[in-house]
């Protein structure tokens, strides 16, 4: 009888030491290379050095569990191999439900099209940096970018290649950007880039920057079955900085605003660095002598 239950103990043991495997070897595929997934590789080879003791043990002690003493030795086996595989699959759960959580996370504050941050996050995090900067007396600027007649791309050429034309521009701006600026959908063909302690000169010379790199871009896309097309578009761009007078989300929102719209009265494909919020006549960015009152024409064709 004892020798019966010794070896139940021994052969669940490796059953579960098995069983532990399947766990290991999947969360290995969903971990990226580096120092994690490599020790979750050094427990794989741990339990199988464990199955080898186990399986030495149950050879070379068959039949030689005759007393309760005797059931120590297989019971902390099993134990051992059952806290194994609860540890292994457990893992296995937490990481998945940490994953899925925060892909549902970043989902929520994506726009689905271009991949760029929504108008939601946007607001968010613009009233977070601007509180941060404030507090701290450091610069912060904002883009606004348009794409000049975006609506004729659209007419001529589909709605699908408006598409195609809008993620392909959010991925060259994403690209171009640094690690702390945030690039957001701010509405249809509209985006908003906030540049944390940037000041608006540095900015201005970003969004010229964007504005070329734009201008030369290939926009390719395809036409019928097998026709690729291929067009250029331009962009006009508003800059806005924190101080003199644009001291609020608000007021640095359409400040940005006010220098895309001069932007394109002035004729599209130019950056305009804006300086006063409406309402606010009498301030300035104070960021060139001039006419303070209006926005600032920087570049275009
Ligand atoms: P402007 O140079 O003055 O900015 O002219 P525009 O034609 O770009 O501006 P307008 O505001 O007249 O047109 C914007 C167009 O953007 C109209 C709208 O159908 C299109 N649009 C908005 N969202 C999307 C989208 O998600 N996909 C596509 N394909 N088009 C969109
Ligand atoms: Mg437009
Ligand atoms: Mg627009």
């Amino acid at each position: 009888m004892i020798f019966l239950v010794a070896q139940t103990l021994v052969f669940a043991g490796v059953l579960f030491l098995v069983g532990a495997l399947i766990p290991v070897q999947r969360l290995i595929g969903q971990l990226p290379p580096g120092p994690i997934r490599r020790h979750w590789g050094f427990m794989t080879v741990l339990i199988v050095v464990c199955l080898v003791g186990f399986v030495a043990y149950a050879a070379a002690f068959w039949d030689r569990h005759s007393t309760l003493l005797d059931l120590i030795v297989p019971d902390v086996f099993f134990l051992g191999a059952s806290f194994v595989w609860m540890a292994a699959s457990l893992s296995l759960q937490t990481t998945m439900d940490v994953m899925r959580m925060s892909l549902l996370e970043r989902e929520v504050v994506t726009d689905p099209l271009t991949g760029a941050y929504n108008r939601r996050y946007l607001e968010r995090r613009l009233n977070e940096e601007v509180l941060i900067e404030r507090r701290y007396g450091r610069p912060l600027s904002v883009l606004m970018l348009d794409i000049d007649n975006f609506k004729m791309i659209n007419d001529t050429y589909g709605h699908q290649a408006g598409d195609r034309v809008l993620t392909a521009l959010s991925g060259i701006v994403a690209e171009a950007l640094r690690e702390t600026d945030v690039l957001a959908r701010y509405g249809g063909e509209e985006f908003l880039v906030i540049a944390p302690q940037t000041l608006i000169a540095g900015a201005t010379e970003l969004a010229e920057r964007l504005r070329r790199d734009i201008e030369v871009h290939p926009f390719t896309f395809s036409e019928g079955t097998n026709r690729l097309r291929q067009i250029n578009i331009t962009i006009s761009i508003g800059v806005a900085g924190l101080g003199n007078g644009i001291d609020s989300t608000e007021k640095l929102v359409r400040a940005a605003d006010a220098g895309l719209y001069r932007a394109k009265q002035e004729g599209r494909n130019r950056v305009v660095c804006a300086a006063v919020p409406a309402g606010n006549d009498k301030e300035t960015d104070g960021r060139t002598a001039g006419d303070d009152n209006n926005p600032i024409p920087i570049s275009g064709t």
